[in-house]
């Protein structure tokens, strides 16, 4: 079989001409190399049994002839034919053609000699023409049908013989006028039926090769076809899995995960631990947050970097940026989500809040965690309801300790100090330094009356409360001013400025006291 890249695929057409072979003759050597596998045993037979059945009519010679020179010498000649069948038959039957052409015109020779000794045979025997005329139609016959046209000059041997036999029959030998009608008729029709067994023989011998090769060149592009769609979709896997960005891709419609790569193992499953049926809800560390995305992307189809908090299979937590695109896959709607994880990103976010609103020195929250705290306890207060109550503390005379002992014991007294009131107050109280010696407490649930009782019980135990430090003991007073309670409050700003107000009039009043705000 021709290779499927030779260059008379693409180049020409196949075209079969009037007498059933390719026009081309390369074409029609491609077909004889090809077909060889059912052409080779049919040479292989003419060569054989044409060779054998010529030897067989050398008893007709001796009967005919008598053992006189003519008969010795178309002995001669017949054992010359079957020398050449016999070299058509071990030509046929090898596995390959070698010579295409050779082996074409090595048939057409043995053809034309049997033919040609026929005509011998007719001579000599001399006699009437019927007798010779049976032989010739069988000749004429075997020759159209039996011989495979592998050149398209046999298709005129018949012709050609048909007419020296007619030479032969009128010159030499005796024939009846009655004779020649019937001759005519049986010879043109033995002629115009070969022709025709010859041309359809070829052609479809050709046309069926034809399908044959199209059918096989099919099959080859199906599987070519085939090979790169697995390869391609095995690159595409391998790509996915890849990709150092973890890639999901999951059914819309029930979370299931169709697809994960290995980025994902790592972020979500170091231990290896994963199942073969997964959802994406079990990875959401709130599942009401899937539902949220799941609406957001259905809307706008595709979302962006949102901040989403995973958990892995053994329930840690991960922070990840999550971008998703909904995509059709194996007819099937889906989500396709990259995420790119931010978790230390995050930690350090939160650390650095917590500095942002931390004192350094008393681990407080600073004025700015103060004020965090009341927007947030403002935010949580019912509409309309009461505000938190918001103390103000100054500690009396503070200079004068810096003066004595050192600004490092100060320091001392003020650490000291937030632990003491710390250990005074509940849980859900925000206690934070303003800045300096001034520190502020927002009492959430308490009422004015509580507040003050607070804040006096505070002061009384601030007062007697001994400040071990390293000058030794250190005494120290509070003047508290409260405000915001019972009644909504505005702003920060002003129950802030509201318990400054007060705290100015424990002062002003003698210090180490507590004033509520009145308007
Ligand atoms: P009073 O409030 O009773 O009127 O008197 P005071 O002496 O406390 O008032 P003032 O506001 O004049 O002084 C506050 C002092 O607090 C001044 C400053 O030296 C001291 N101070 C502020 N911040 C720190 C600090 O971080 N460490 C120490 N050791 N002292 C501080
Ligand atoms: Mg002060
Ligand atoms: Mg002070």
């Amino acid at each position: 079989m021709a290779s499927p890249s030779s260059p008379l695929e693409h180049g020409s057409e196949w075209r079969i001409g009037a007498d059933g072979l390719f026009v081309d003759a390369a074409q029609e050597e491609m077909f004889i190399r090809a077909e060889w596998e059912s052409l080779g045993p049919r040479v292989r037979q003419i060569g054989l049994y044409g060779a054998l059945a010529f030897l067989t009519a050398t008893f007709t010679d001796l009967a005919v002839l008598g053992a006189t020179w003519v008969y010795w010498s178309l002995l001669l000649a017949r054992f010359g034919v079957l020398g050449w069948g016999l070299t058509l038959a071990r030509l046929g039957k090898a596995r390959r053609v070698d010579n295409v052409r050779r082996v074409a015109a090595l048939l057409l020779g043995f053809e034309l000699s049997i033919l040609v000794l026929f005509l011998l045979v007719v001579l000599s025997y001399g006699g009437s023409a019927d007798y010779h005329s049976i032989t010739a139609l069988a000749l004429i016959f075997a020759g159209y049908a039996y011989v495979p046209i592998l050149r398209r000059e046999a298709l005129w041997l018949g012709g050609l013989f048909t007419a020296l036999f007619a030479v032969v029959v009128w010159t030499t030998l005796h024939f009846d006028a009655k004779y020649v009608s019937i001759a005519v008729v049986l010879f043109g029709f033995a002629n115009v039926a070969g022709w025709q067994i010859a041309v359809s023989l070829s052609r479809s011998m050709r046309l069926a090769w034809l399908d044959r090769r199209r059918l096989q060149h099919e099959a080859l592009a199906a599987k070519e076809a085939r090979r790169q769609a697995e390869q391609s979709e095995n690159n595409l896997e391998r790509l996915f899995d890849a990709t150092p960005m973890p890639l999901v891709l999951a059914r819309l419609a029930d979370g299931r995960v169709l697809r994960f790569n290995a980025a994902v193992k790592t972020l979500i499953d170091p231990g290896n631990r994963l199942s073969d049926a997964i959802f994406t809800t079990d990875f959401y560390a709130d599942p009401a947050q899937r539902a949220l995305l799941l609406a957001r992307l259905q809307t706008q189809g595709a979302l962006r970097q949102v901040e989403v908090r995973l958990k892995t299979v053994e329930g840690q937590p991960v922070e990840v940026l999550v971008s998703m695109q909904q995509v059709r896959f194996a007819g099937e709607d889906c989500v396709i989500t990259g995420m790119v994880e931010i978790s230390a990103q995050k930690n350090l976010e939160h650390q650095l809040r917590a500095l942002a609103y931390t004192d350094p020195l008393t681990g407080l929250q600073n004025r700015r965690g103060f004020f965090a705290a009341v927007e947030h306890a403002m935010r949580e207060a019912p509409a309309g309801g009461l505000g938190p109550c918001v103390m103000l503390i100054d500690l009396d005379h503070f200079k004068q300790i810096n003066d004595r002992y050192g600004h490092p014991v100060g320091d001392e007294v003020l650490v000291e100090f937030a632990q003491v009131v710390l250990a005074l107050l509940r849980d859900g109280d925000v206690f934070a330094r303003l800045g300096g010696e001034e520190f502020c407490i927002l009492l959430p649930h308490a009422r004015s009356a509580q507040a003050l009782e607070i804040a006096e019980r505070m002061r009384e135990f601030v007062a007697a409360h001994p400040f071990q430090t390293s000058a030794g003991v250190v005494r120290l007073s509070l003047s508290l001013g409260i405000a915001g309670c019972d009644a909504p409050i505005q702003s920060i700003d002003s129950v802030l400025s509201m318990a400054d107000q007060a705290m100015y009039r424990a002062k002003q009043c003698g210090r180490n006291r507590s004033e509520m705000y009145c308007a």
